[in-house]
C-alpha cells in the first residue's frame, strides 16, 4: 500500500520531477486513516494530490503524498427539480460532468474538460465560462490531517470566492477532502451568456435549440481550440489569477490604456485580464530557458523543454515583475507552489 521515494513526474501535468518520501493511494476510508496515522507516528507532513493539474513542484516532498481512489457516485436524495449526489474525491472531474449529464442532472456543463479530480474541485472553487463549482456544491466531506477526525462542511462554511475557498485559506493543507455532495437540477437549464461560448454557439449552432448537451459540446470545442492539452504540452492551465483592482486604480489604468479588458470583480473591485497584461509586456510565445509562455495563450506557461519547477517559477516571477513595473498590478499564481 505504501511506496517510498516515488517520482511524482507522472502525477503532475507540468511533468516536473520531484520525489515523495512516502506515496499512498488509499481505496477506502480505513486505508486513508491508517496512512494518516502512520504519517502522524513518523511526524511526516501530508500532501493530498489529485491529478496534479494545479500544482508546481519545485523540490522533493519530505512526507506522505496521498492520492485518493474513491470514485463512487451515490444518489442521496431526489426532490422536485433537484438531486443531491455524493461523489468520491478520486473521480476524474470531466468523467463526473459527463456522467451527471448522462443521468439528466444539470448544471456542470460549463465546467466540462477542466482537468483534475472531484476532490480538488472545491479547493480553488473551479470555474469556467461564467460558472463556478460553488454554485452546485451542497457540502464537502473529509478528514483533518492532524487528528484524523471527520468533517462535513456545508456550502456557506466553505467560504467560496473567486478561485478561493476555506481549503486555500484557514484550512489550507490541513484536510483531505474525501467526497463532495452536489445539488444539481433535473430541469434542463443553460448558462450560455459568456462571450466566447455565446459567439461559438451563434457561429456553429445558430438554428439549434440550446440544450445542456449542446452547451457542453460547445464548451469542449472552445476549450480544445484554446488550451494546450497537458498530455501533449505539459502545463497547469492559467498560471495566474485575473487580478482585481480598486475602481480608482482601474480609472487611472483605463485613461492610459483605453482598450484594457475589464469585468465586474468582487466587492466593487474591477477584474482585469491577466492574459492581456502579460501580452502587453511582450511575453506571449517567449521562453526563459526551458520554460515558455504559450504562443496563443499568454496566461498558460508550458514546460516545453524539460524545465524544473524552479525554472517554471523563474519565468513566472519575471512575468509578474514586468506586469508590476508597467501596470502597478500584482499577479498572483493560481496553482499551489511547493
Ligand atoms: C489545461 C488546464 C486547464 C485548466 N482549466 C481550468 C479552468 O478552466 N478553471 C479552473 O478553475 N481551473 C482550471 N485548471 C486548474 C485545475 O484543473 C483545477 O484547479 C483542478 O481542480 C485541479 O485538480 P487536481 O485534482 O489536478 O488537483 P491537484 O493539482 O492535484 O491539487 C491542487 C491543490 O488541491 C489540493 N488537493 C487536491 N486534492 C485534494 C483533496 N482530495 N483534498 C484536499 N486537498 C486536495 C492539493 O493539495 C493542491 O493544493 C486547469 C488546468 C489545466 C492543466
Amino acid at each position: 500500500m505504501l511506496r517510498e521515494l516515488v517520482d511524482l513526474q507522472p502525477y503532475n501535468t507540468l511533468a516536473l520531477h520531484a520525489r515523495a518520501a512516502v506515496f499512498c493511494e488509499p481505496v477506502s476510508q480505513e486505508e486513508l486513516l491508517a496512512a494518516l496515522s502512520l504519517a502522524r507516528s513518523r511526524q511526516l507532513p501530508v500532501l493530498p494530490l489529485g491529478e496534479g493539474s494545479n500544482i508546481v513542484l519545485t523540490r522533493d516532498y519530505p512526507g506522505l503524498v496521498l492520492r485518493l481512489r474513491d470514485n463512487r457516485i451515490q444518489l442521496l436524495r431526489e426532490q422536485t427539480g433537484t438531486v443531491l449526489v455524493r461523489v468520491g474525491a478520486g473521480l476524474n472531474w470531466h468523467q463526473w460532468v459527463q456522467q451527471s449529464l448522462d443521468n439528466g442532472w444539470y448544471g456542470l456543463e460549463n465546467l466540462a474538460l477542466i482537468p483534475g479530480t472531484v476532490g480538488a474541485s472545491p479547493v480553488q472553487n473551479i470555474g469556467a465560462y461564467g460558472v463556478e463549482v460553488a454554485q452546485f456544491i451542497d457540502s464537502v466531506q473529509g478528514v483533518y490531517l492532524d487528528s484524523g477526525e471527520a468533517f462535513d462542511l456545508d456550502n456557506k462554511a466553505c467560504r467560496f470566492a473567486y478561485r478561493d475557498s476555506l481549503f486555500k485559506q484557514a484550512l489550507a493543507h490541513k484536510t483531505v477532502i474525501t467526497s463532495v455532495v452536489f445539488r444539481l437540477s433535473t430541469v434542463p437549464a443553460v448558462h450560455a451568456s459568456y462571450a466566447a461560448l455565446r459567439d461559438y454557439l451563434a457561429e456553429h449552432h445558430a438554428d439549434e435549440p440550446l440544450t445542456p448537451t449542446l452547451v457542453m459540446e460547445a464548451v469542449c470545442a472552445v476549450r480544445r481550440s484554446r488550451l494546450p492539452d497537458p498530455h501533449l504540452l505539459p502545463n497547469v492551465g492559467s498560471f495566474f489569477k485575473n487580478p482585481q483592482v480598486s475602481p480608482e486604480q482601474f480609472v487611472a489604468l483605463q485613461q492610459q490604456y483605453p482598450a484594457i479588458p475589464h469585468y465586474p470583480g468582487e466587492q466593487g473591485r474591477v477584474k482585469l485580464a491577466a492574459a492581456w497584461l502579460i501580452d502587453q509586456c511582450g511575453w506571449k510565445g517567449r521562453c526563459l530557458g526551458p520554460a515558455c509562455v504559450h504562443e496563443h495563450q499568454a496566461l498558460v506557461l508550458v514546460n516545453r523543454h524539460g524545465a524544473s519547477g524552479e525554472e517554471m517559477l523563474a519565468l513566472a516571477d519575471a512575468i509578474a515583475a514586468d506586469v508590476l513595473a508597467r501596470f502597478a498590478v500584482r499577479l498572483e499564481p493560481e496553482p499551489w507552489i511547493w
